[in-house]
């Protein structure tokens, strides 16, 4: 994961590291190749810059040139700064509620469907809830099917009403659904749109209006670069999200996407997506995702 960055960081630093003195030449020279690196990674132009001028400033105020380890305290100068950036600590969930109604958004083939059912599973196996997934693409009836696979595979119920073409009334049908049942987490998959258009951020906003949910989620592609940045924003506009996750992060995946999104709507990081399986979840550590990132 995040190879090439951490790559480039790594030989960056290099040059520091062990090093007896350093001169502010030498900062100034790694933290070019940082910023370069992070440009590599799609990081925003502006955020980059940002990121190493902050770094730079704090090598200067601890005294890094004259420091009896200047190389690693460089080092973990960029490692704390990143994991500041991309949220420093790991935030959870909301769980409250009776049901904890989960609002899932994100454009078609986030991997939102596949992220409700590995949500619902660690729920229920870390959390011991009971989960309810429902759901609300009233366009594609491959998605509801697509949801049935992937509730059976975890032997978690499915809501559905195929025949119902009110997104907002099947929702609200699946929240009465997990009440009557006794399910305390309602996890709402919604229909995506393959580009960010009016239809579907009109329809997610009734959506999210009338059912009120505890946590609303934003599922991006970590592999869409700064169209990820792009689409969290607009999403962000419309809903106020609580949380993102950043899903395929076991491609071949450049690591920008976590620092520009977190910096940009400035919501955590929550969970990110590993595999396509239902245990490929994990919890969003930024000093862990900083550590991988820099090697
Ligand atoms: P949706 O349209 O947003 O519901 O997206 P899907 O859940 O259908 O996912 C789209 C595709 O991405 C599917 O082929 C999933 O198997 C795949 N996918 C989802 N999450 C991940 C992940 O974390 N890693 C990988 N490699 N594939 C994923």
């Amino acid at each position: 994961m995040f190879n090439s960055l951490s790559e480039k960081l790594d030989k960056a630093l290099h040059v520091l590291k062990g090093h007896g003195s350093i001169s502010e030449v030498n900062v100034a020279e790694t933290l070019k190749e940082v910023r370069r690196a992070l440009l590599d990674a799609d990081v925003n132009f502006k955020i980059a810059k940002e990121f190493t001028n902050t770094v730079k400033e704090k090598a200067m105020g601890q005294n890094v040139l004259t420091s009896l380890q200047p190389g690693q305290l460089m080092v973990k100068l960029v490692k704390d700064e990143l994991t500041q950036l991309m949220g420093g600590d790991a935030e959870g969930i909301n769980l409250s509620g009776d049901p904890t109604v989960i609002l899932m958004s994100g454009l078609q083939g986030s991997g939102k469907t596949t992220f409700s059912g590995k949500l619902a599973n660690y729920l229920k196996t870390k959390k011991t809830k009971r989960p309810l997934l429902v759901a609300c693409d009233v366009y594609r009836p491959a998605a509801v099917d697509q949801l049935h696979v992937v509730g059976g595979q975890i032997g978690v119920e499915v809501y559905s009403d195929k025949g119902n073409t009110d997104p907002v009334a099947i929702a609200k049908a699946g929240i009465a659904h997990a009440k009557a049942k006794g399910l305390n987490v309602v996890i709402i998959d919604t229909a995506g749109r393959l580009a960010v258009d009016e239809a579907m951020m009109a329809e997610i906003s009734n959506i999210h209006k009338a059912i009120q949910p505890q946590e609303t989620l934003f599922v991006v592609d970590a592999m869409t670069g700064q169209d990820a940045v792009n689409t969290a924003k607009s999403f962000n506009d419309i809903l106020n999200f609580d949380g993102v996750i950043l899903t395929k992060l076991d491609g071949d995946t450049r690591g920008g996407a976590a620092i520009s999104i977190k910096s940009v709507v400035n919501k955590p990081i929550k969970f990110i997506g590993t595999g396509e399986k239902m245990e490929a979840i994990d919890v969003f550590y930024p000093s862990r995702m900083a550590d991988r990132i820099l090697g």
